[in-house]
């Protein structure tokens, strides 16, 4: 099977035609049974996805059809955030249940490996039986960075989903009697948006001022409002293309029986910044327009539910033990949210920890959200230390908590009003700040425990990774 089986023109066709309705993902079971078994995972990440510009999440462009037909019949988390701004670290906990501060796998742009020490999914999956296959685009997704552990099958052929596709589609087949755990990703969103015909005239409303989608980047002059109007709508035309992609392959994979017992888990690392708070790209910062991510849970016996409660990427590896009855002893940070989608039981809902560091930078960020509040705390002394070397050994790395310090770069929102996270609070509740620093210290410490466990494994990206990410635009 070739790329060619997943042309433009076809899926071009689909959108003009709309001959592909909704495809029903497993089939109608009885909600919540409990003898309902979850055999097969298939884990999509869709690299810098905001959830806020999908349909099942009130946005108002058609951009998500497909997937919003799976967040009809299963459960939408409309409160998930990432525990980072940026693809290594947000992976590596998507796929271990550990925090950044924990798995160690942060720095940008070298980033540290995840270390073997710790279980991911595939891993512990792949000693239960569970065949395991990654079809990935390559970049921080990729062996360098440690998240290949596990997979027996971690294949690359190109940045987007439709190059990758047709692999995974193959791989299934070829597995279909078996348990497996599937992991799709693609930068069909990622910068630069340049979403092919006729995605890319989707919602651009005649627009033919002619910016280049290439000069949208942190040191470029910032586009005027039609233009940076015309950017967006090139990032929701990839996203309109990546929808259609994965409508075709579940389709084809529907076919071959293999939907009945999966559960589909849509989801992305982190989002992008259209100058919400200044300015573009990701990693930079953690506001809500680059930590708010999608998470759309679909398949036999998940019930149809919208969840308001926050929740994080890091649940993910406990609920999909949960949901396929894998037991793990190793610690996890995040919840098992499977009693919740399975019988509507309380879930739990709990803050979320955040952080993104740099090499080149001169500070780096962490943050807690609670469904009130958020706070964003700019540590500058930790990094000047970080920076010395990046062979010094991991403790270097390790964040050191000190609040008075912490608490002059503080940024405190009421998210649960200000969801834009425009009006800054940390000077009129000074109480709220301090509540919020403890408990984000406590989280260090619990964080600096689990991270012994790495001791001083580590490793840099080699020439070829380094390659790699030049053609991604990241160096
Ligand atoms: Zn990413």
């Amino acid at each position: 099977v070739s790329a060619a089986s997943f042309p433009c023109k076809l899926a071009a066709a689909f959108l003009s035609l709309g001959v592909l309705s909704p495809l029903s993902c497993g089939k109608p079971l009885d909600r919540g049974a409990p003898d309902i078994e979850v055999r097969n995972v298939i884990l999509v990440s869709i690299d810098t996805l905001r959830a806020d510009h999908l349909g099942c999440y009130g946005y108002e462009r058609n951009t998500s059809p497909f997937i919003d037909g799976l967040a009809s019949r299963g459960a939408v988390f409309l409160n998930a955030f990432s525990s980072s701004s940026w693809t290594v670290p947000a992976h590596a906990t998507m796929l271990t249940g550990l925090d950044p501060l924990v798995h160690g796998a942060l720095r940008y742009p070298h980033a540290m490996q995840l270390p073997t020490a710790y279980s991911t999914l595939a891993e512990i999956l792949s000693a239960q039986g569970f065949r395991t296959a990654a079809f990935t685009g390559g970049g921080y997704v990729s062996p360098a960075f440690g998240l290949t552990q596990g997979f027996e099958v971690f294949s690359t052929r190109g940045r987007h989903f439709e190059a990758n596709l047709p692999d995974a589609l193959q791989w299934v087949r070829s597995h279909r009697k078996e348990r497996f755990f599937l992991f799709l990703h693609g930068y069909n969103v990622h910068k630069p948006y340049k979403p092919p015909p006729p995605y890319d005239t989707l919602f651009s409303d005649g627009y033919n001022g002619g910016y280049d989608t290439e000069d949208f980047q942190p040191d470029r002059p910032r586009p005027s409002a039609e233009d940076l109007r015309f950017v967006i709508s090139q990032y929701d035309g990839e996203i309109r293309y990546v929808d259609d992609q994965l409508r075709y392959f579940f389709a084809q994979l529907e076919v071959t029986g293999a939907l009945a017992d999966t559960v589909v888990i849509v989801t992305s690392d982190h989002g992008d910044e259209f100058y919400e708070h200044g300015g573009v790209d990701h990693i930079h910062t953690l506001y809500d327009e680059l930590l708010r991510v999608p998470l759309v849970v679909a398949g036999p016996g998940i019930r149809a539910t919208r969840f308001n409660g926050q929740v994080g990427l890091i649940d993910l590896v406990p609920t999909v033990l949960g949901l396929v009855r894998v037991d793990h002893k190793e610690p996890v940070q995040g919840s098992d949210l499977s009693p919740f989608l399975l019988n509507g039981s309380d879930s739990l809902a709990h803050d979320v920890y955040s952080v993104t560091g740099f090499s080149d930078y001169p500070y780096e960020l962490l943050s807690i959200r609670t469904p009130q509040w958020k706070l964003i705390l700019w540590e500058l002394e930790g990094m000047r230390e970080a920076k010395l070397d990046e062979r010094q050994p991991r403790e270097l790395y390790t964040y050191k908590f000190r609040t008075d310090r912490w608490e002059n770069f503080a940024e405190l929102f009421l998210v649960s009003q200000d969801r834009a996270e425009r009006q800054d609070l940390a000077d009129t509740y000074g109480q709220v700040r301090s509540t919020l620093a403890r408990r984000l210290a406590a989280r260090i410490e619990q964080a600096t425990e689990l991270a012994k466990k790495a001791g001083e494994e580590r490793a840099v990206p080699g020439p070829e990774e380094i390659g790699a990410l030049k053609a991604l635009g990241y160096l």
